[in-house]
């Protein structure tokens, strides 16, 4: 790797905290079988770990958006590369996110998500940075905050490459 890393979260903790997020869906949407949404690419490794940690019944769908410009530079408007294909009218429902940082991409997927009239819409993210918010993301699950710093590893890219790395680290850009 050509820029220097640094560990920020390695696999145990990882599966600890993908266990306890299982477990509270499991818990909340007992007798249920929630519609579950993956944002592309970044969510897909969080989210093929944890629908394996679920005992609930649930249907799977991706929807993949790419934000206008630079991630770092989101102006607010994504554009869907790809819609989902289930039809999600009065089925609950939950987004899963690799991590919200402004919250811009959230906010706009969960806005075109809704109006497909669902009949519950959650959020679950792995990751949380919490310095630059722009808008107000209300996340009903969340694995773990993490500092202001671009991290690599377990899904997520820098410059679509590491998303295989087994563990998550910072990046010194
Ligand atoms: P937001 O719209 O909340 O600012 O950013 C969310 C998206 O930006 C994430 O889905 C992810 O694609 C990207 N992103 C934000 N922070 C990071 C980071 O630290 N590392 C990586 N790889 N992507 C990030």
């Amino acid at each position: 790797m050509d820029k220097k890393t640094k560990r920020l979260l390695g696999k145990g903790e990882i599966r600890k905290g993908i266990k306890m997020l299982a477990e509270k869906i499991d818990n909340d949407y007992e007798g249920a079988s929630p519609v579950i949404i993956c944002i592309l690419k970044g969510a897909f490794v969080f989210l093929a770990d944890l629908i394996r940690e679920l005992k609930i019944p649930m249907k799977l769908d991706f929807i993949s958006v790419s934000s206008y410009g630079d991630s770092s530079r989101t102006r607010g408007v994504v554009k869907i590369l790809k819609d989902i294909s289930i039809d999600i009218a009065g089925e609950d429902v939950i987004i899963v996110e690799d991590i919200v940082d402004t919250g811009l991409t959230l906010v706009s997927v969960h806005d075109f998500i809704k109006r497909k009239n669902p009949r519950s819409l959650k959020i679950c993210t792995l990751l949380e940075k919490k310095v630059k918010r722009v808008k107000k993301v209300k996340i009903d699950y969340r694995g773990f905050v993490v500092p202001n710093k671009y991290v690599i590893g377990y899904g997520l890219d820098f410059g679509e490459k590491h998303r295989n790395l087994p563990e998550i680290r910072i990046m010194e850009l």
